[in-house]
């Protein structure tokens, strides 16, 4: 596009905001689904640098989920207990927000459970595990108002097919969805409320100035009252001293396979490997834990190391008597930092932040989105 053949219609139209997002991620998308809510006047734009959302939000696993047992005895450590009943909280109470304004059908949302495995070297960790079940259950209960969520299951290796799999908890609430129908009917909720979204178009920087914000991009000069920056694991390219750190997921997809077994969504290895059913073919990602420092990366792509271990897994746990093939591979880069709970703010006048989703976005995208949307507004 030439920038600077710009009609006044155009720059008047499309290059001024009220609200300018940066990133059409689940948290841009559902903070612009906010603004236009409670103030249906306000002009936001999102801008995104992806022809496509180019982050994590379209190339996820689609686990609808508020964590495996492993995980929540690591995150109490880290969060205290009344800190996790809070994170856990808001996870659920992000899926119900999620389901309600996208809906069911539209997210392709199904609640086939989850599951924890476990193998035979595991089996401290897998104790460790059944012993805090009940705990957690009392947590669950208060939060969902369902009893015994979490539940050890037997004789687990045959049900699913599995090899080396020695022991499971299920988790009766977690579901799963297509990320892609996810964002596709977001982009258009937040359309229909009158949000303007332009793609193929960076932001390289900004400045603030006599209460308004100029954003130098890719497509030219725009302006805004307020920015709110929604990129997730790219913030610190805007913001460099935001506390998070980047960290790359690899996933793979099967070609479809006849009969298969599997269904429901897996945690493998302390969440540090997941699979799941899609329809009748096997989606499997992670292994960051491989090679952390490699991973720590913005940059999208695969490893050998990665992949093969992907590969193992699929031929030697997942699937040891079943062929299959691979159909496709991908990465998405997320973010992370020392605490659990993502950064939302006001970094400097008139610039917001609401980024670090800590590998949970499906379950915390949308409530990160409208608290960050409902600050920007009522600022205005
Ligand atoms: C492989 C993988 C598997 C995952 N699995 C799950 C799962 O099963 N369940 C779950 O809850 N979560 C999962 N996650 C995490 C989840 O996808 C993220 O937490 C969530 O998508 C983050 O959403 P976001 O809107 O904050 O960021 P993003 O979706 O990353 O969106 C940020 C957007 O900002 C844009 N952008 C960045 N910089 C700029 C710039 N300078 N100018 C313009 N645009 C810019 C990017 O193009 C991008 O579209 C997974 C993530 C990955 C990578």
């Amino acid at each position: 596009m030439e920038t600077n053949n710009l009609s006044y219609w155009e720059t008047t139209n499309f290059y001024n905001s009220d609200v300018l997002i940066v990133g059409s991620g689940i948290v841009g998308l559902n903070a612009a689904i906010a603004i236009k809510s409670m103030a249906p006047k306000l002009a936001v734009t999102i801008l995104d640098r992806g022809f496509l959302p180019s982050g994590a939000s379209t190339k996820n696993a689609g686990f609808a989920c508020f964590g495996s047992i492993s995980e929540l005895i690591e995150q109490e450590k880290t969060a205290g207990t009344d800190g996790l009943f809070q994170l856990i909280e808001k996870r659920w109470m992000g899926l119900q927000k999620l389901r309600d304004i996208a809906g069911d059908q539209n997210l392709a949302f199904e609640n086939n459970g989850g599951f924890e495995l476990f193998t035979s070297e595991q089996q401290p960790l897998q104790q460790e595990c059944v012993s805090k079940i009940g705990h957690y259950n009392q947590i669950l209960k208060e939060i969902t108002g369902t009893a015994n969520v979490y539940r050890p299951i037997k004789n687990s290796s045959n049900r699913f097919g599995f090899n080396g799999i020695t022991g499971m908890i299920s988790n009766s609430l977690e579901g799963q969805l297509d990320p892609g129908k996810m964002i596709k009917t977001l982009i258009a909720k937040a359309t229909s409320l009158g949000a303007v979204i332009l793609n193929s178009c960076e932001v390289r920087s900004f400045k603030t100035e006599q209460q308004r914000v100029i954003v130098q991009t890719s497509q030219g000069t725009f302006g805004a009252k307020k920015m709110l920056c929604c990129t997730n694991a790219f913030a610190n390219q805007l913001f460099p001293k935001i506390d998070l750190k980047p960290g790359r997921g690899q996933v793979l997809i099967t070609k479809p396979i006849e009969g298969l077994k599997l269904k429901g969504t897996f945690h493998y290895d302390k969440g540090y490997y997941y699979f799941r059913n899609v329809g009748n073919r096997v989606l499997l990602g992670g292994g960051r834990n491989l090679d952390f420092f490699t991973e720590q990366t913005h940059q999208f792509g695969e490893t050998p190391l990665v992949q093969h271990t992907l590969l193992r897994l699929l031929k030697d746990v997942i699937l040891p008597s079943t062929p299959f093939e691979i159909e496709q591979k991908w990465s998405g880069i997320m973010a992370f930092g020392p605490q659990l709970t993502p950064i939302i703010e006001e970094v400097e006048p008139n610039v917001f932040c609401a980024v670090r989703c800590n590998g949970m976005g499906i379950a915390i995208g949308s409530q990160t989105g409208q608290e960050a949307g409902e600050m920007v507004a009522s600022s205005l």
